[in-house]
């Protein structure tokens, strides 16, 4: 079974992927770790994220072995990661390594901005989280302070607004939800209920006839 996660920075898709998948025993790709890591190495390179070819080459030679660098979650790698995501040759260096990953068994969650519509057009169950931007932007504001950061939480707003803005309008796998998502809006609901109600969702599918 693949159940794929999409949603805005800073939605919650992630916890609920990692959670989804221990529920299930399933395994779990954080899909925008990997154009993280493409960002990271740009940067560490002393290269503009902006560079096509640069990027390119780093999607390319991209090693899985550092998708757990704690640096990746940083504000200014997510800011770098979605302008070399908007490359489409990026992306497409990209596609194998997360279609592999979904296709062994026993089961596998991804979570980012095109599994429903790119990676996993044939996923079994689509879910597209959404929360109110303030909310995200408080929630991510107080992971950070947590990581020993300091963060604002105005310019982390403003930071995902326009993270937004650019995933949601760049010509190739867009952020948008799939027709066949399930939209799951958590802005006021906490990680368990979450949880419970993309559980409700996983549980309708399996009983939907055509997988019988
Ligand atoms: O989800 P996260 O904030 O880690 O993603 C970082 C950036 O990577 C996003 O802003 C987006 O531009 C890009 N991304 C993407 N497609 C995915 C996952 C992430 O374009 N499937």
């Amino acid at each position: 079974m693949i159940i794929a996660i999409d949603g805005p920075a800073a939605s919650g898709k992630g916890t609920l992927g990692k959670r989804l998948a221990a529920h299930y025993h399933f395994r779990h790709l954080d899909t925008g770790v990997i154009y993280r890591a493409v960002a990271k190495a740009l940067l560490d390179a002393g290269a503009d994220p902006a560079d096509e070819e640069r990027a390119i080459a780093a999607a390319l030679e991209l090693d899985p072995e550092k998708f757990g660098h704690p640096l990746l979650k940083t504000r200014p790698i997510g800011e770098a990661a979605s302008v070399v995501s908007t490359f489409p040759k990026v992306r497409e260096a990209l596609l194998t390594f997360q279609r592999q990953f979904a296709s062994e068994p026993p089961g596998a969650v991804l979570d980012g901005r095109d599994i429903g519509t790119v990676i996993c057009p044939h996923a079994d169950v689509k879910i597209f989280v959404e929360a109110d931007p303030v909310v995200r932007a408080r929630r991510r504001t107080l992971e950070a302070r947590a990581r020993g950061e300091e963060a604002d939480e105005a310019v982390v707003l403003a930071d995902i607004l326009k993270r937004d803005e650019r995933d949601r309008n760049r010509p190739v796998a867009p952020l948008k939800a799939a027709a066949d998502a399930h939209v799951l809006d958590n802005s006021h609901l906490d990680i368990e209920a979450g949880l419970k109600a993309a559980i409700a969702i996983v549980e309708a599918a399996r009983l939907r006839p055509d997988r019988a």
